[in-house]
């Protein structure tokens, strides 16, 4: 058992008493490509990582939520059922999870926990969206037998994202993290969420997460307000034409369909989704057939439309994926919603320690801030930790 699994389960017994707790993890992820397309019906490539969520949990035979996170300061006993409320904080998170599965007709009740995650929060590899999973893995193991199917978890997630936080988001970071699988990216259609599992052999390549350390601000409102974009383009287009999503645009449609649009800025938001759904299957082929370079120029490319045509990125993103580019990768682009965050970056494996110091330096040197470097290992989905 590893550092954190004790250190969770010891205050675990200092908080709500000497018992037996059940240990549980779910990851965080990545997006390799196909950002900003899950709320448009698109193509999106994630995969689950390493860096997740911890918790020791136990039943406590009440109808009442009793959650400590090792991360965050706030503490507040809760009720199930109760409403959201900005006081909860982070608990927000747990609570529309149990609260949403229980009007879905699954069966909850209260329990004691501890958490601690390991995912850097707010940058970008979704720790909400990791910490909704591993609570409603754990209702499906404590109090359904484990019967909530994981793609249920990923939807409901989903739902407390949009319907009990405010945040207009695609099923993308739920469904990664509830159906990630180790060494797989998860090629997954938005518009009907068929998916498939794909082999990533990187070779003598590596991939890389490379954290700006930038505090997201604003990223919800900001977020919502892309979608709102998407949204009104797609009603201006539908006034001729007839698509369920802005993705189901082609790109040999693409001249026609902007032409639609009376404003520059919805001209480059609708160029964005159409453009970036079409790199995810251009990659996904130059993945299949091994070919590094063109696998960088994409995920250089798409970083290039997420700065200029949807813009998302900001100084920081945009610093560390030129330096990226500049100190030898083959590609980089920010991951995730943007606006600071992470990015990641497909390096040649030989250049891995020069790389990391070359570029963590100069970074320091145009933004005062220590950036961090780790190396992406795709994992499982959420799971039990066996002691
Ligand atoms: P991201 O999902 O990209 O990390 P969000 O702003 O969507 O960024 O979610 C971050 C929020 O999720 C945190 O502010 C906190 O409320 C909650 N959160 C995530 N992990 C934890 C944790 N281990 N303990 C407490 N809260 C957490
Ligand atoms: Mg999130």
């Amino acid at each position: 058992m590893g550092i954190i699994e004790n250190k969770i389960k010891n205050r675990a017994r200092t908080f709500f008493g000497n018992f037996k707790y059940d240990l549980f993890f779910a990851p965080s992820r990545i997006n390799l490509i196909g950002e900003h397309l899950d709320y448009n019906g698109g193509y999106v490539l994630p995969a689950a990582i390493d860096i997740g969520s911890y918790i020791a949990i136990r039943k406590n035979g009440t109808n009442k939520i009793r959650l400590r996170s090792l991360n965050a300061k706030v503490y507040r006993e809760l009720e199930i059922g109760e409403d959201f409320n900005p006081k909860n904080n982070w608990l927000n998170y747990p609570l529309g999870m149990v609260n949403f599965l229980k009007k879905r007709g699954y069966n909850v009740e209260g329990f004691d926990g501890v958490i601690m995650g390991n995912i850097p929060t707010g940058s970008g590899l979704s720790s909400s969206a990791s910490l909704e999973i591993l609570i409603g893995y754990c209702m499906s193991e404590l109090f359904n037998d484990g019967k909530i199917d994981n793609k249920i978890l990923a939807e409901v997630g989903m739902d407390v994202e949009n319907k009990f936080i405010g945040l207009n988001s695609g099923i993308m970071d739920q469904f990664a993290i509830a159906m990630g699988r180790k060494d797989k990216m998860i090629l997954l259609d938005t518009s009907n969420l068929n998916f498939s599992y794909e082999d990533i052999d990187l070779d003598n390549n590596a991939l890389m997460i490379l954290n700006t350390k930038k505090h997201r601000k604003l990223t919800d409102s900001k977020y919502n307000e892309r979608k709102a974009e998407c949204d009104k383009s797609l009603e201006i287009i539908n006034r001729t034409k007839n698509y369920k999503f802005l993705s189901e645009i082609s790109t040999n449609e693409m001249d026609e369909v902007l032409s639609l649009l009376n404003e520059d800025t919805l001209v480059k938001r609708v160029r964005h989704i159409i453009t970036e759904n079409q790199r995810v299957l251009d990659f996904i082929k130059a993945s299949r057939e091994k070919d590094y370079v063109y696998m960088g120029s994409l995920l250089n490319e798409s970083d290039r439309s997420l700065k200029d045509d949807y813009e998302v990125t900001g100084y920081e993103l945009d610093t560390i994926t030129s330096l990226a580019r500049y100190f030898g990768a083959l590609g980089a682009r920010m991951t995730g919603a943007g606006f600071g965050g992470c990015a990641i970056a497909l390096i040649k494996s030989k250049d891995r320690s020069y790389f990391k110091r070359a570029l963590l330096t100069e970074y320091k040197n145009k933004t005062s801030l220590s950036g961090e470097i780790y190396e992406v290992v795709i994992s499982d989905g959420p799971r039990r930790i066996i002691e």
